[in-house]
């Protein structure tokens, strides 16, 4: 295990696991490295079951066969139509009118809403179930209602889709490894 310390103006000490085998310790200037070194063993419980799962992680997305530039276009055109089609059929269960559908790949966001109720969506959801898919375009049809994650937000969401959370878990335990399909590891 390899420890980084970074000493700034700072008032107290963090912990960062970046890698499964990097600690980075954040410190006051003041702060001694046998100081440091007691906090990070106090903290060892934390580091170590961390960074077996940053390792697990890592072990799954390495097994990710990201996908060959046709496939990538196949992706991208079919995505254009189902995600269209599953847009125009919730806009008016949701209730609301929307602008331009955009097909981006991202690193970070499954989809976007603008103010002007223009939509982005991610085309590594192409990958998902279609449930996951259609609570992404329903979330994001949301947002024409509420332009923020309130609880008056998510109970339309509910409203739409009562069991959303069973996707939303789903994107957090694969949506890294759909992201790595369409983006390589
Ligand atoms: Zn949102």
């Amino acid at each position: 295990m390899d420890i980084e310390i970074i000493r700034s103006k700072r008032k107290s000490i963090a912990i960062q696991l970046k890698e499964a085998d990097k600690i980075t310790v954040r410190a006051p200037l003041r702060v001694s490295d046998k100081e440091i070194m007691a906090f990070v063993e106090s903290k060892m419980a934390w580091i170590i079951s961390n960074s077996f799962k940053l390792k697990m992680r890592q072990e799954k997305l390495d097994k990710v066969k990201p996908l060959s530039e046709l496939e990538l276009a196949e992706l991208y055109k079919s995505a254009k139509e189902v995600i269209a089609s599953r847009v125009q059929y919730y806009a008016p269960i949701v209730g609301v009118s929307y602008g331009r559908i955009t097909i981006r790949r991202q690193k970070s966001r499954w989809g976007s809403c603008s103010a002007k109720g223009n939509l982005n969506f991610n085309v590594a959801l192409m990958r998902a179930p279609i449930e996951v898919l259609d609570y992404v375009v329903v979330h994001e049809l949301c947002h024409r209602l509420e332009m923020n994650h309130s609880a008056r937000f998510y109970r339309e969401v509910r409203r739409v889709m009562p069991d959303y959370e069973q996707a939303e878990r789903w994107l957090k335990v694969h949506g890294d490894e759909i992201m790595a399909e369409v983006h390589g590891n």
